[in-house]
């Protein structure tokens, strides 16, 4: 945790032009700045900077936000993260609250690990191009394995001499601690004595994000019987294998480019892509994919391109690995390489070119890939294939979003022969079944006493009123301290103005109405509590909001790039217009909000209304009518008022 004095002299310091403009060379403009975004590929520029509302928006791909939103989605880091770099870019010291002694002691001893592997990595290195025995024999395995010099320098692979202390020996002379060495696994210590872990090996450093060298993997040259062939580093403080995939830090770049990783198995299957001009792709190195992998990668993209050896057993292993990236909401292809080859021995047994085309020739969804697979083994037994039909439903229905979700059943229907309905009925029993585990797991308070279905059309009566919850926040950010009206105080007969701001609250809070999209409530609370105290936050305040969330819609909002500014570009006095229409647009604005509640609220009463007709409830049907016709009434005033300009 930082505090918010913290935060808030990063924010004063990240000034956003000279920020966005380390990555970005951006060109003046009237008032604001302007360049190629750095996130969607442009040749005329539609990426804007405003210095004064410190905000940048990109018009082509929708991008936008603050300084510190910009940082988060360009060097995909987490807010905090955000903070600690722009931070540590403008000198400004972190100050992280209730930092107990023991989380003191635990930073620094991650810090000191990370020196040491990063070290280690150093010395294996220069082993590898600069020692008698590293050229001949790891240098030498890597050559005959046809591995070019600048991958080999790229991924920073080393050798670890076959004496069986050398690497801990010269560590300790180097003045690195014992029980540190040991706490990053290079070393084991038995009794009074110390070995290395990685003697004789040829080592590959796994790198974070930031390029640190967190662990390694080592594979080991000599046939030993005894010797597992690749051997990892341990669990320890900095290296936690399920969160971290190999070669992100020399891949990222390049995922982000091509909008897609390509995931495969081993170290060199990694190196062996990126020499053949493939350079976003990723190993899980040892594990099977788990869903912090996953998500590292999904902070790069939204595709995942499984590249699976040739070799059916293995495949079957790692289906597993398709329902985590579905889960996640990715859309996820699979390639199966020639019978024998893995990407390594096929990417070198081929073109360049072949090889990409290859890829794309024979890249299959995934069910496609997973009934290929299966269906030769059912023999048309009809139990068998009710199975296959099982497994691959209960893939489908892992993914979170719907419009995918009836792409894959159209599809698995025409693949298995299986009519819709019947697969739709499959996937959403799963998925209810799955609601229901998820509910009982996490027991809120707002889970316990809602029937089902009322909680999923809650859901869709959401929807009918965010745009007009955002026209709303958008006008409070815009012109909340503006003058809306003046009334004559009947107690002193003095004339007083009021703020846009104090009506919109006013109007809201006095019909005890709320917002269900959760910024904006969070917002609207905001300019609630200052207008109580006579007060306007600004929108700076919200901008500036340490909530990334808030920032984000913040500044989307106060760019010009609602609807209205499309006409502003036309006509140059639009924005002139709106400020002094204000009179007409903000009361609209809040009778087409209160109104689209109404609407909701009718909504929900209609379906309790059926439920009570249902279960023949005849006092529950009289109150839920009378209500709902209390609601059609004011429903028609608001109408009126509005001119008839709302559609219902
Ligand atoms: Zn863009």
């Amino acid at each position: 945790m930082i505090d918010r004095q913290t935060i808030d002299r990063i924010l004063d310091a990240a000034e956003i032009v000279e920020v966005i403009q380390e990555f970005v060379p951006l060109k003046k403009r009237g008032v604001n700045y302007l360049g190629l975004c750095p996130f969607h590929n442009e040749k005329t520029p539609s990426f804007t900077v405003s210095p004064s509302k410190e905000i940048f928006k990109c018009f082509g791909c929708g991008k936008v936000g603050n300084s510190v939103n910009f940082i988060m989605e360009h060097e995909h880091l987490t807010y905090p993260e955000a903070l600690k770099y722009l931070a540590k870019r403008y000198h400004i010291e972190v100050i992280e609250k209730e930092r107990s002694q023991e989380e003191i002691e635990k930073e620094n001893e991650r810090e000191s690990l990370l020196v040491i592997t990063n070290y280690a990595s150093r010395q294996f290195t220069e082993n590898l191009f600069n020692s008698d025995e590293g050229i001949s024999v790891g240098l030498a395995y890597f050559k005959e394995r046809g591995f070019r010099q600048n991958t080999l320098k790229k991924f920073e692979v080393g050798y670890s001499f076959e004496q069986r202390d050398s690497f801990s020996k010269k560590a300790l002379e180097d003045g690195y601690r014992q029980d540190l060495l040991v706490k990053t696994g290079l070393t084991i210590q038995h009794e009074d004595r110390i070995f290395d872990r990685f003697s004789g090996r040829v080592m590959f450093p796994i790198h974070s994000l930031s390029g640190q060298v967190l662990g390694f993997g080592g594979r080991i040259l000599k046939a030993e019987p005894k010797s597992a062939k690749y051997l990892n580093s341990p669990e320890s403080e900095i290296y936690h294998k399920s969160r971290i995939v190999y070669g992100i830090y020399q891949a990222r770049k390049a995922i982000t480019l091509e909008d897609r990783c390509y995931l495969v198995e081993g170290y060199t299957d990694v190196m062996s892509l990126h020499e053949a001009n493939i350079e976003n792709v990723v190993a899980s190195s040892g594990t099977s994919l788990t869903q912090e992998q996953v998500r590292l990668i999904k902070r790069f993209t939204q595709n995942i391109t499984i590249l699976y050896d040739g070799d059916p057993a293995g495949i079957k292993a790692s289906l597993r690995g398709i329902d985590l990236v579905l889960e996640e909401g990715m859309n996820v292809r699979i390639v199966l390489l020639p019978e024998g080859e893995d990407p390594d021995s096929y990417s070198k047994k081929v073109s360049n070119e072949e090889f990409s085309k290859y890829i794309k020739e024979k890249e299959t969804d995934f069910i496609r890939f997973k009934t290929q697979l299966l269906l030769s083994e059912t023999n048309n037994d009809p139990t068998l294939k009710a199975n296959l039909i099982k497994d691959v439903v209960k893939s489908i229905a892992v993914i979170p979003e719907a419009i995918t979700r009836t792409v894959y059943i159209k599809e698995c229907s025409t693949v298995m022969e299986v009519s819709e309905p019947v697969l739709y009925q499959e996937v959403n029993k799963l998925r209810q079944q799955k609601s229901f585990q998820e509910r009982n797991k996490y027991p809120g308070p707002e889970d316990l006493p809602v029937p089902p279905v009322q909680a999923i059309k809650q859901v869709q009566y959401k929807t009918i009123s965010f745009y007009s919850e955002k026209e709303i926040i958008r006008l409070l950010l815009k012109y909340g301290s503006n003058e809306l009206d003046r009334r004559i105080n009947i107690e002193d007969g003095r004339e007083e103005a009021i703020a846009v701001s104090d009506y919109i609250v006013k109007e809201i809070t006095s019909d005890e109405l709320s917002f269900d999209d959760r910024i904006c409530a969070k917002i609207f609370a905001d300019f609630r509590f200052y207008s109580g105290q006579g007060l306007f936050p600004g929108d700076k305040h919200f901008v500036k909001h340490e909530d990334p969330e808030i920032s984000r819609l913040s500044a989307d909002l106060l760019s010009d790039s609602h609807e209205l500014s499309r006409i502003w570009k036309n006509k140059q006095t639009f924005v002139e217009t709106e400020e002094m229409k204000l009179r007409e647009i903000v009361p609209d604005a809040v009778l087409k909000f209160k109104s689209d509640k109404i609407i909701a609220a009718r909504k929900e009463i209609m379906t309790l209304l059926e439920e009570a007709v249902k279960e023949g409830d005849k006092d529950k049907i009289q109150t839920l009518q009378q209500r709902y016709n209390s609601l059609s009434t004011a429903l028609g005033q608001i109408s009126r008022q509005l001119g008839n300009r709302i559609l219902l």
